[in-house]
């Protein structure tokens, strides 16, 4: 595909960085490998706007993939890092910005009675799994399938053949045994979770679902979907994790709990705690969590956990998303995703806008998405056409069909007009494309 612009910059950094790091980038999904093209390298952001190093500017769409639902560079987030740093980045004992991020964290959501701080969504779940297998006893665990917890081993599975079978490893490197361990369903298919619970009585130690997923586009839970497996968790003595690490604090304020009330045992956070530095956290039932080291039996821990600058970040940032925040960044993303739905109806392109609160996705297909296997039937070359053109106008998306999109409180009214004006001629591209 021929694009319509060039990157000389940033294909200069990407030429370097392909030479020290495996594909130029730190986490696949930046290598632009689902729609090709020259990653862009960005060295500012400011409010809704990112500046790449070729000195071009865009809307940000994508807001660091969540964290920054205030905007990059919030003056007062700015401050309280700045504050933080000046005292020392790291100590290696407790400290009271710990405590606060946590107590924070346990006001705004009621089924969160304790919480312990990571570094990673990642590490979030991988713990919270490890936590669910030391209190039941149990090893086996369930996932959906295109619902993405990080990358856990256990978690990097792919379904076998037949519903309630063993998972496979979805990568080289997770073995049979790790993902062996595991079972993998379709999402929104509360029969199968069911058949899996009954071909694995007392097995099943924990069912680890996406609150609301957003990483095979945004595909909310149908009606009654959660409390069936938190109920199907109950009658069957596993604990019911829900992975918030997408859509915590930034759904609601008490993210996707607050949304539809589903009370689980164990929950996990990551992306708008952490301010846009690495915070995450795991938490729940106090019962449940005491069985954590030094209390009880079950290991983990972190050097880096409950870091001052990465929390006073985190917390500045909570501090700061009230309802009138939530309110805003809401009202901006109905008025985007009116706009680009508007302008590919205009052009005829056959496509789909799922929401969960404020985020929001495109499927380009006109049915329903309900599992991983509806999300792939769309014609992503639809997406690659769609996603170049916003690029060249200075809009950045997410560069792959299956992602959220993500607002912030700092999408104003001028970034809304600079995506209008950018819609016409992408919603061409994308009825143009061929496959
Ligand atoms: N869980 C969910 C729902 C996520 O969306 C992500 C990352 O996108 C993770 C876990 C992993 O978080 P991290 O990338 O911080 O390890």
């Amino acid at each position: 595909m021929s694009l319509p612009y060039d990157a000389p910059v940033s294909q200069t950094l990407f030429d370097r960085a392909s030479l020290v790091t495996p594909g130029g980038v730190n986490s696949p999904v930046r290598a632009f490998k689902a729609v090709g093209g020259t990653p862009r390298f960005m060295v500012s952001g400011t409010g809704p706007y990112l500046t790449d190093a070729d000195g071009r500017e865009y809307v940000d769409l994508v807001c660091s993939w969540g964290p920054m639902i205030l905007g990059h560079a919030h003056p007062e987030v700015v401050a309280a890092v700045q504050e933080a740093v000046a005292r020392g980045t790291s100590f290696g004992t407790p400290g009271e910005g710990e405590v606060a991020l946590a107590e924070e964290i346990v006001a705004r959501i009621e089924p969160v009675e304790q919480v312990r701080l990571v570094s990673s969504g990642t590490e979030a779940t991988m713990s919270a799994i490890r936590l669910a297998r030391g209190f039941t006893g149990r090893a086996k665990v369930v996932k959906f399938a295109g619902c993405y917890h990080g990358h856990v081993d256990a978690l990097l599975a792919a379904a076998g053949s037949g519903l309630a079978t063993f998972a496979l490893p979805d990568t080289p490197g997770v073995t049979g045994a790790q993902a062996g361990d595991t079972i993998v369903l379709p999402y929104n298919d509360l029969d199968a979770v069911h058949a899996a619970f009954a071909a694995h009585p007392g097995e099943i130690a924990c069912v680890i679902t996406e609150a609301s997923p957003g990483n095979m586009g945004v595909v909310p839970p149908g009606e009654g979907f959660n409390a069936g497996l938190k109920a199907a968790c109950e009658e069957n003595g596993a604990l019911y994790i829900s992975d918030e690490v997408m859509t915590g604090f930034r759904t609601s304020k008490a993210g996707w709990y607050g949304v539809d009330g589903v009370a689980p045992d164990l929950m996990t956070f990551g992306k708008v705690m952490g301010g846009g530095f690495p915070a995450a956290a795991f938490g729940g039932r106090k019962d449940v969590m005491e069985h954590l080291a030094p209390v009880g039996p079950v290991y983990q821990a972190g050097t880096l956990s409950g870091n001052p600058v990465a929390t006073a970040a985190g917390l500045a940032q909570l501090r700061l998303l009230n309802d009138a925040a939530y309110e805003k960044v809401n009202a901006v993303s109905r008025e985007i995703q009116e706009l680009i739905t508007g302008a590919l109806t205009k052009e005829g392109v056959a496509h789909r806008l799922q929401t969960a609160s404020n985020m929001f996705s495109v499927f380009f297909t006109e049915d329903e998405v309900r599992n991983y296997d509806d999300a792939r039937k769309q014609e992503s070359f639809r997406f690659t056409a769609f996603f170049h053109s916003m690029l060249s106008q200075g809009v950045y998306l997410p560069p792959s069909a299956f992602e959220s999109y993500f607002v912030s409180t700092s999408h104003d009214a001028r970034a809304v007009e600079r995506i209008a004006a950018a819609l016409p001629a992408a919603a061409r591209a994308a009825a143009e494309a061929t496959a």
